[in-house]
Order: structure tokens, then C-alpha cells, then sequence
């Protein structure tokens, strides 16, 4: 018996984000297509090697991208809208690059594709634009190019698809709208599959990796029979020694498992971190098919904790009993991880011996894959085991005794705001005295190069924290007069003072630890670099106060305090596996409430409470939405708020349109006021926020914050107008998406002066 070890994935930007570095040269002119073409080279060169030295048999190609694997696929099915096509580039990278990030110049003007989050990860996918016309074919060779570069260096690679199902599954008309798929459309995307199939036959191809996360989403009888066709299609087309490998991640196909089994796949890969119950209990039900290796997917690709060796042992000697043929894979792809531990030397062995990012979980499957070949006696003497072992032995760190009373001590009525929100609002607007369509901003103003280059020269310790500070009150206090001029209701301080909205929490509360390098790819180029939740949190000091109270200080309008709040501060962090979720919320709720409180007794009246990514994590099922999310997020969001004064209005701020499915969860968070993004064309939010008979007042945005567009006066109107439509006037307010800090100057004071414009005509006509 052979247990082989396999990579769904490997990050791509480079351990020093050599790619991003390289193509966004490209971007601005100091580098040319050729040096981004030989960085991709020298990275795969360099990612295999390290894969191969590691001791993985299947290591994956063709999951390299210059910015995406979606846009990649839809490019390689021809999937690519007229007007990209009409931009006339002679090379597939710059057709790809207007796609994934609009272009303007000689060639023409076109906006980007959307972005969606590729499901509960924070990386963002191009959404496939399916128009009138496209014809799906096989278009290009960058997969067996990429086999055929790797083969001629001596490694023998596992391709990398994403598969049909899914691909149809998140290919969207030109209105952004789902698609009926036609058997034209079918026929069309299973004949390019099997061309593909074939042609990795020739080449030699063995294994070739087929994902289909999406089966791990709910599903009708018809995308099961969908799913069932093109598989039976692309089976067929197996010839020479090709075997396929159906790959599955982000949580489990119990649903499905039985007719996976039947369609006749050479490997079955199952996520055993997310989805491990229910994929252990179908597989102990239905058992493997004879010749199907299973891949369990024990190491996981979405932490950065060390894996425990005996609970993976433990799901592998499971399926060890159900047949002979196991391979030890990563449960996802690992680019949704950083790329290693070396760089953060800072932490100390004593901490860093608790994490495992790409290159270790590389050490990792190799470890667990001989641990799951060796016999009783050869575990019990293996130091690899025994070492491992003791990192999970007792507590990794001890309680906060003081965090853990204050949670045993909260009460039902710690999550309830008293008065009812009905009360309350009367109270406000007679304290606040704003008028009919109050307008505000989401909370950050441009950072500016120079605000960025202020904050470096801090952290090198050119400046000094008093000029750093004095530096800050400068811009605060142009804001305030920019916003007074323009007439704005309630002013925001601008977030000068912040470099990110949860790394700047996180500086000011107990528990987290920083890294120094642990980017990984959010979209394109970008990275982010979320902090670690090492033990139990509390508020170390104050975090916002001083700013804040500056600001209101400066000015007789209100000034938002803004915050972050606990969901989406867990969310963009790496949260701790030793405790759960609920309860690492519920610390960070206090910690927040803390601050909330400081805030209002400093005299800050209009309290932000920002969560950005609240529905990010909402789960795939919906039978698993409440139990293992909103009942919890929802009350923790109550937890923060629920002590304030009845006059003290709490808004909140979600970066995203679709929660029309959960408008009674936001409604039920109980703040007074919330913003959120609406200005993409898509109001069928406005429908449910009807419908719903939301309580919640709401500032839609008003305007597109991503794009450098200056909205007109009428424009606008015409956006609040619409809004009326749906909306109580007494409940709206005027507000653009999100925050401004990603934009210039000028166009967001131009922007902006037209919002406030446009609110001033609209309420003379009401
Ligand atoms: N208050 C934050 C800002 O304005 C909100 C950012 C966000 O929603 N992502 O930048
Ligand atoms: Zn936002």
C-alpha cells in the first residue's frame, strides 16, 4: 500500500510577492510584459522545485495565475465579452488584464468584469460574462503549456481544472443575471473538456484534478443531473493513462457522495478539515468504489495552525478501513495561506512551532502520508509523531480569567438595547436635529501618498509620535472644513490615523499577534495580511477616543465614531482553532463594547460599528446559516451596542448588496442606522427592505466608490429617486458604497459635493 501525497494548489504571488511586484511594474510602465511572463516562469520553476524536494507525488500545475484561475478559465473557454475583444490587443495578457481591470487608453474604454468572494474565502474571483453569441471552445494553451514546461524540467505534474459544473455555475449573462443552461451551451463546454482531457493524453498526463467546489454548495435535482451529465462526458474522453481526479473543498458533498461514486472517477477528493463529519459518514455509508482513490484532504488549506497529527492519522486509518487506496491531501487549494514561516522569525520558536503556513503543510503531508504507511510499533517510537503530539498536549496558552467571568456573567439582557428602536429613534432626532435625507460618508478619506509616507517615516522613526500625531490633526482638521463647506450632516474624522480596519483594532487589544510577511492574494495583485488571534482578547487601552473627541472637538455637527466590529475583526484575522468561534466573537464584543462606551461618555454622539464582512462567512447551506453563524454573529453584534444611551445613534456598514436572503438577521442586529453598497444597478435590495418592513434606517449608497468616476448632481437624484421609490423618506439617508480611502482627492470632493447637491434638491421637492 501507497499512501500518496498530493497539492490541490500552491500560492502563486511568491513568497516575497515577486509577482505582484513584477506586473504591477508592468502597470505603470517599469517593466515590460517579457519580465512578467519570466517572473510566472521563474515562479512555477521555483514552486515546483520546492514541491518535488518536499516529497509530493502530485504536484499541481496550471493553478498558477497572473491575476485569476476563474478569468483564466473563462479566457481558455473563450469566454471573453465582445467588447474586450474589440479592444484589439495581439496578446491574450492584455485582453485578460481589461478584463480583470478595465482598461482606458488608445484602444478603447471599458470597465472591469464584477468580483465576487470565491466562496467563504476573502479571495476575489472575475465573474465570467456569458453575452449573446459567445461560443464555448477550447481558446489557447496555457494548461499544457504549463505541463509541458514543468515536464521538461523533469517534473511530472498533476493538472489543475476548474471544472465544468462550477464554471457554469457562477457564469453569469451581461446583466449580471444567472443563465439558463441550454444544451448548446452544454455540448459546447463538454466537448472543450474532453478536447482538453485528450489532449493531456497526449502529452502524458496522468492525473489531472478536476475541481468542483461548488458541489459543496446546496443544489437542486437539476444541477445534480447537470453535474452527472458532464462528468459522464468528460469520463469518457479518459484515454492512455489518464486518470481523473474529481476535487472538492470548502465543506462537504455527503448529498452527492453516492452518485460521485457511480459516475466512476479514478480519485475522489473530499475535504476532511471543513466538511469531515458528513464526508466520513457517506464514506463509511457508500464505501469507495474499487479502483477510486480517495483523497483526503486532512491538511488544512485555509489556517496557518500546525496540523494535529492524531486526529488526521485518526480520519486516515478511517478510511484505511474502507479501502486500500488513500492519498494524504491538502483539503483546498493552499493559496488562501501564506507562503511560510521562515520570514517571521520575530515570533520566536515558541510560537512559530504552532504554525504551519504553505511550505510547512508541504512538510506536513508528507509526514502524515508516511505516519499513515507505517505499522503500531513504528508510530509509537516516531519522534516526527511524538513532537507533534506535544504541541497539542494541555493549553497552547492560558485563560483570561477576567475575559472568561465577564462572559459567564452576561445575561439575555446584555444582548437586548433598551428602549424598543422605535422609541429610541424619536429620541434621536430630536438630540441629533438633522434633517430629512441626512447625509454622511462611510468613514475614510483618501489615503494619500502622504499620509502613507508619514506613517512609514513613523514606524522607521524618522518622525517622532508627536509630529506623527500633529501631522494626522492637520488632516482631520482639513476634513472637517472640506465636509462643513459641502454641507455634510454628520461628519467622520477620516481614518488618517489607521492603516488598515483590523490591524489597527487589533495593535490595541490583548491576544493578537502580527506578522511580518504572511501576505496572501485577496484579488489580482492585492494581498492582505491578517493578524493571528493567539489567546483570549480584551482592549488593551483605548482605541479611537483620542481621535474621535479631537475631531468632535473641531466641529458643532456630529462626528461618527468609527469603529470595527467584532464579526468582521474575527473574519479578517486568523482566528484560533482552540476555542470556538462564538466565543472568540464574544471576547472581541466586549473588547469593542468597551470602547463604545468610552466613546459616548466622550461625548461622541453617532457611533460606526463597522461589519464589512459579516455575510463573507456566512455558510455555504443554507440549513447551516443560523445555527452556525448568525445566531451567534447577530447577538455579538447586540453584545457591542446594547449599553449605550437611548440618544446615542449606533450605525453599521456592509460592503456588499446581497443580503436580501438575510434582511431580517441585519434588521435584527438592532442598530439604529446602516449603509451599504447599492449603486452596482442592483436594487432588489430595496425590494426586500420593503418587503421586509425593515426598521432599520439605511443609507444605500448613492455611488460607486471603486471607480474614479465623478457622479453628476443628476445622476444622483435619479439614484435617490429610485431609492424613494421603494423607501420611506423618514428612513433614508444619503451616503456613497463605502469608504474613500483607495480614491484621489478631487474626484472624491467633487463626488461628494454633488451627493450633498443632489440631497438638497431632492428634499425641496418631498
Ligand atoms: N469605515 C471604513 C472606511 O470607511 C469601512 C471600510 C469598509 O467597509 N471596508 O474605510
Ligand atoms: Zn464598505
Amino acid at each position: 500500500m501507497t499512501v500518496l501525497t498530493s497539492v490541490s494548489g500552491f500560492p502563486r504571488i511568491g513568497g516575497d510577492r515577486e509577482l505582484k511586484k513584477t506586473i504591477e511594474a508592468y502597470w505603470k510602465g517599469n517593466a515590460t510584459l517579457a519580465d512578467v511572463v519570466a517572473m510566472g516562469h521563474e515562479l512555477r520553476m521555483r514552486h515546483w522545485m520546492l514541491q518535488k524536494d518536499m516529497g509530493i507525488d502530485l504536484i499541481p500545475s496550471n493553478d498558477f495565475s497572473y491575476y485569476d484561475q476563474m478569468l483564466d478559465t473563462a479566457m481558455l473557454l473563450n469566454v471573453i465579452p465582445q467588447r474586450y475583444r474589440d479592444l484589439g490587443f495581439n496578446n491574450p495578457e492584455e485582453t485578460m488584464f481589461a478584463m480583470a481591470r478595465g482598461y482606458q487608453g488608445e484602444h478603447g474604454d471599458v470597465t472591469a468584469l464584477p468580483m465576487k468572494k470565491w466562496f467563504t474565502t476573502n479571495y476575489h474571483y472575475l465573474v465570467p460574462e456569458y453575452e449573446q453569441g459567445t461560443s464555448i471552445q477550447l481558446n489557447g494553451t496555457a494548461p499544457f503549456d504549463a505541463f509541458v514546461e514543468a515536464q521538461e524540467a523533469g517534473i511530472h505534474t498533476k493538472p489543475v481544472l476548474i471544472g465544468p459544473y462550477t464554471f457554469l455555475k457562477f457564469l453569469r449573462g451581461a446583466d449580471a443575471e444567472e443563465i439558463t443552461v441550454t444544451d448548446a451551451l452544454e455540448e459546447q463546454i463538454s466537448t472543450a473538456y474532453e478536447q482538453i482531457l485528450r489532449r493531456f493524453a497526449e502529452l502524458g498526463a496522468t492525473w489531472i484534478q478536476i475541481d468542483e467546489p461548488a458541489l459543496a454548495m446546496d443544489k437542486s435535482d437539476a444541477d445534480i443531473a447537470l453535474f452527472r451529465r458532464l462528468h459522464a462526458c468528460i469520463l469518457a474522453a479518459r484515454e492512455g493513462d489518464v486518470k481523473v481526479l474529481l476535487n472538492t473543498y470548502f465543506g462537504h458533498i455527503a448529498d452527492v457522495y453516492a452518485t460521485v461514486c457511480e459516475l466512476g472517477f479514478d480519485g475522489i477528493g473530499l475535504d476532511m478539515c471543513e466538511g469531515k463529519e458528513q464526508n466520513l459518514v457517506a464514506v463509511q455509508q457508500h464505501g469507495v468504489p474499487q479502483d477510486t482513490t480517495l483523497f483526503a484532504g486532512v491538511v488544512n488549506g485555509r489556517n496557518i495552525w500546525r496540523n494535529d497529527f492524531a486526529q488526521s492519522l485518526g480520519v486516515i486509518d478511517a478510511l484505511l478501513t474502507k479501502t486500500d487506496h488513500v492519498a494524504v491531501s491538502t483539503a483546498s487549494s493552499l493559496l488562501h495561506v501564506p507562503f511560510s514561516t521562515a520570514s517571521e522569525t520575530q515570533l520566536g520558536d515558541d510560537v512559530l512551532r504552532h504554525f504551519a503556513f504553505a511550505v510547512e503543510k508541504l512538510g506536513e503531508l508528507r509526514a502524515l502520508a508516511d505516519l499513515a504507511q507505517a505499522d503500531e510499533d513504528a508510530r509509537r517510537t516516531s519522534a516526527i509523531l511524538a513532537d507533534n503530539q506535544a504541541l497539542f498536549d494541555g493549553s497552547r496558552v492560558s485563560a483570561d480569567e477576567a475575559v472568561k467571568q465577564r462572559i459567564a456573567a452576561l445575561g439575555d439582557d446584555d444582548y437586548v438595547r433598551h428602549p424598543a428602536r422605535n422609541q429610541r429613534r424619536t429620541l434621536q432626532h430630536e438630540a441629533l436635529n438633522l434633517p430629512l435625507l441626512p447625509t454622511t460618508t462611510i468613514g475614510s478619506f483618501p489615503q494619500t501618498a502622504q499620509v502613507r509616507a508619514e506613517r512609514a517615516k513613523l514606524r522607521k522613526g524618522t518622525i517622532t509620535q508627536d509630529e506623527y500625531d500633529e501631522f494626522i490633526r492637520t488632516c482631520i482638521d482639513d476634513a472637517i472644513i472640506r465636509q462643513e463647506e459641502l454641507g455634510l450632516d454628520v461628519l467622520v474624522h477620516g481614518e488618517f490615523e489607521r492603516n488598515d480596519m483590523v490591524e489597527y483594532f487589533g495593535q490595541n487589544l490583548n491576544g493578537f499577534l502580527f506578522t511580518k510577511n504572511a501576505w496572501v492574494q485577496s484579488y489580482g495583485t492585492r494581498c492582505v495580511k491578517p493578524p493571528i488571534v493567539w489567546s483570549d482578547v480584551s482592549r488593551a487601552r483605548p482605541i479611537t477616543v483620542q481621535w474621535s473627541s479631537y475631531a468632535q472637538s473641531k466641529t458643532d455637527k456630529p462626528m461618527k465614531g468609527m469603529l470595527t466590529g467584532p464579526v468582521t475583526i474575527l473574519n479578517w484575522s486568523w482566528p484560533r482553532e482552540d476555542i470556538s468561534k462564538q466565543e472568540q466573537t464574544q471576547q472581541l464584543a466586549l473588547a469593542i463594547r468597551d470602547e463604545v462606551l468610552d466613546l459616548e461618555a466622550a461625548g461622541i454622539t453617532v457611533i460606526q460599528i463597522d461589519e464589512a464582512a459579516l455575510r463573507e462567512k456566512l455558510p455555504l447551506r443554507r440549513d447551516d446559516w443560523h445555527s452556525e453563524y448568525l445566531d451567534w454573529a447577530v447577538p455579538a453584534f447586540r453584545l457591542v451596542h446594547s449599553a449605550v444611551k437611548p440618544t446615542t445613534q449606533i450605525h453599521t456598514h456592509m460592503c456588499y448588496s446581497e443580503f436580501n436572503d438575510i434582511i431580517r438577521d441585519i434588521d435584527a442586529m438592532d442598530a439604529d442606522v446602516i449603509s451599504f453598497e447599492a449603486s452596482r444597478g442592483d436594487l432588489v435590495v430595496l425590494d426586500a427592505i420593503q418587503e421586509s418592513a425593515f426598521e432599520t434606517e439605511a443609507g444605500p449608497g448613492v455611488y460607486d466608490i471603486h471607480s474614479p468616476r465623478i457622479p453628476s448632481v443628476e445622476e444622483i437624484e435619479d439614484r435617490i429617486t429610485q431609492i424613494l421609490d421603494k423607501m420611506d423618506a423618514q428612513q433614508v439617508w444619503i451616503n456613497p458604497d463605502c469608504g474613500l480611502k483607495t480614491r484621489g482627492e478631487h474626484e472624491t470632493w467633487a463626488s461628494l459635493a454633488n451627493l450633498v447637491e443632489a440631497a438638497r434638491h431632492t428634499r425641496a421637492m418631498l
